[in-house]
């Protein structure tokens, strides 16, 4: 079997898809079907895990290098530090499965610079991150590519529309900061502790007179969340958004500033220090910077 290097940036399930290509195999159930039976002995279970886990050693990479530069696991699972070193200090794998296989994202920019510098075009990982709908490099709408095993050909053949109307330029700057955010989380080289940072994220949305609990009578977080994104946006990274009343507690963004023990995904996290910092880089490097006298902000 034929197995190309993944290249810079590349999503592994593009990488599916063309060993898919070299190898004339039918689409990617096939492909991950004949790719995890070389791997008689990867530890990994899930279909997808354990594809990877082979991907990783035919690639000569280890597999936590791989999940760090070719999965959307270093974004899913920024603040899981706890589980990270228990798996003998790989990041956890338990969220590789759950990024679409039927939505690809590509820019056309990025593609034709890939086929003058390769030859052909090919799936990035940082556009396929929740709510992504612009290239960050290019500031152009990214295009998607919508339909059963999607990263099967290569972006220079998908017919794929807009992702959005919304322009770069005119877009909130909330918008801006989280998908910048997100590109950063994608960029780190390990996850820290939830508890590291979420104190102090509870201290921040209370000097700023936020609630930080369920019920209460100052808004949330979600509240200004609603009232600086364009609706169209948000409904695609926090579905169910669109029904939301006015200082209504929305788990799936207040959760991230819940002073209780609440379920938050990076989402959650990304979009409230959007609405607290005016700076993604400022915003990325207090959550990690856990000195004292971080809090005082
Ligand atoms: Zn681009």
């Amino acid at each position: 079997m034929l197995v190309p290097t993944p290249l810079s940036e590349e999503h592994f399930r593009g990488q599916i898809g063309r060993v898919g290509l070299l190898n004339s195999f039918h689409d990617s159930q096939e492909t991950t079907w004949r790719v995890r039976r070389i791997g008689g002995d990867v530890a990994e279970q899930g279909v997808i895990e354990r594809t990877a886990s082979v991907l990783a050693r035919l690639s000569n990479l280890s597999v936590g290098e791989y999940i760090r530069r070719h999965t959307l696991i270093p974004y899913q699972s920024f603040y899981h530090r706890t589980h990270w070193s228990h798996v003998g200090g790989r990041w956890p794998f338990t969220t590789l499965g759950s990024s679409s296989n039927n939505v690809a994202r590509y820019c056309e920019l990025c593609t034709a610079d890939d086929i003058e510098l390769h030859g052909f075009s090919y799936w990035r990982r940082g556009h396929q991150l929740p709510g992504m709908m612009w290239c960050l490099r290019h500031k152009i709408p990214l295009r998607q590519h919508q339909r059963k095993h999607a990263f099967d050909i290569l972006p220079q053949n998908a017919k794929g529309s807009a992702v959005t109307d919304l322009g770069f330029d005119t877009a909130s700057s909330v918008i801006h900061r989280f998908l910048r955010i997100s590109e950063l989380l994608l960029e780190i080289q390990q996850p820290i502790e939830e508890s590291a940072f979420k104190p102090r994220l509870v201290k921040m949305a209370l000097a700023r007179k936020l609630r930080t609990g369920l019920t209460g009578s100052n808004p949330p977080p979600s509240d200004i969340v609603v009232n600086t994104c364009s609706e169209s946006w948000l409904a695609s990274v926090f579905p169910g958004i669109e029904g939301k009343r006015r200082n209504e507690f929305f788990v799936a963004i207040d959760a991230a500033t819940r002073s209780s023990p609440a379920n938050s995904a990076t989402a959650s996290f990304a979009i409230v220090l959007s609405i607290f910092f005016d700076d993604a880089s400022e915003a990325v490097k207090w959550l990690f910077d856990d000195s004292p006298g971080q809090d005082s902000r």
